[in-house]
């Protein structure tokens, strides 16, 4: 009650101050602005064409946007190349821009990015990539897939080694189908029980958790978070029941664990659409949604991603 009051007085404060004033702008985060197509690009005369990466010193396993600066004329972006992978180029608050996802396991240090110019120029800018703390904590394997022992253990890394196959299979088409900011995939409040990048040492295997874990009740509405394609489902003996929406040039959202999945293959999905229930299927200990974000087939951390992206 105090507190409220104090608040309170001091809004009103700050109302009474600024009101002979501009009125106070939001500062809070920039709104992406709308995407505009490449060619509706304004040229900056005579300036010199360079790179730019946001974040500008990213760690191992996060989710980097390269964007062209200064383009002139009627000069256009190509491709981006990193690490002899060709990235999709698409206009981002008005600059040619590709995202990049660096692997967990990349070892830090400079790589160079390089784009090519519709005009026969290139232009390149090293990235550092630094060091991401690793932590490391224990994780049994439930009684439902055969409990602590090295038989399990072994049908585990097997089982897993196959399943990250058929994740790796899942296709991306080669235009943009997202636009704007991304949203979570559950409703506040949001609590993350595991978070990405950390080392589950599961007897004598150490596996890695690429993906970030939300807690959820069995039956907790899963929202797409952008618009895309369903390019997956299917159930797999650790990832349970398993929807995949490609949201195009490589990018992808997969959301495990589920008790239910409400789309289809080949389904269009809308940002905020529900397609799924949570649930407790696959290798977990209990109910909860991991979400997997994948960037031409490299996982990323999601809360990186969405501190990049999101709402
Ligand atoms: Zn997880």
């Amino acid at each position: 009650m105090k507190k409220g009051f104090l608040l309170l007085a001091v809004v009103v404060a700050i109302a009474a101050y600024s009101s002979s004033r501009e009125s106070p702008r939001a500062t809070a985060k920039a709104p992406i602005a709308e995407e505009t197509p490449a060619e509706a690009i304004v040229p900056v005369a005579a300036r010199e064409a360079a790179l730019s990466f946001s974040p500008a010193n990213p760690l191992q396993g996060e989710p980097v946007m390269v964007s062209v600066e200064g383009l002139s004329g009627t000069t256009t972006v190509s491709s981006i190349t990193f690490n002899g992978k060709k990235s999709g180029v698409f206009a981002f608050n008005g600059r040619a821009s590709a995202l990049i996802g660096l692997d967990l396991r990349m070892a830090p240090g400079s790589y160079p990015i390089t784009a090519a110019l519709s005009d026969g120029k290139t232009i390149s800018k090293s990235l550092t990539v630094g060091k991401r703390t690793t932590v490391e904590a224990p994780l049994g394997i439930p009684e439902s897939l055969g409990g602590n022992t090295p038989e399990s253990e072994k049908e585990l890394l097997s089982t897993l080694a196959q399943e990250g196959a058929i994740i790796n299979q899942i296709a991306s088409v080669g235009t943009r189908l997202w636009s704007g900011s991304f949203r979570l995939p559950v409703d506040p409040p949001v609590f993350i029980t595991d978070t990405y990048g950390y080392s589950r040492l599961t007897g004598a295997s150490t596996i890695a958790h690429k993906g970030t874990d939300y807690r959820a009740a069995v039956g907790t509405p899963i929202y797409a978070i952008n618009s895309g394609r369903v390019a997956y489902k299917g159930f797999l003996r650790n990832y349970g029941n398993v929807v995949a929406i490609d949201h195009g040039l490589g990018l992808l959202s997969i959301y495990m664990h589920l008790s239910e999945v409400l789309v289809n293959g080949g389904d269009s999905a809308e940002k905020g659409q529900l397609i799924a229930k949570s649930g407790d299927t696959g290798y977990v200990l209990g109910p909860h949604l991991h979400l997997t974000i994948r960037i031409n087939q490299v996982s990323i951390d999601p809360e990186r991603f969405f501190a990049l992206l999101g709402d």
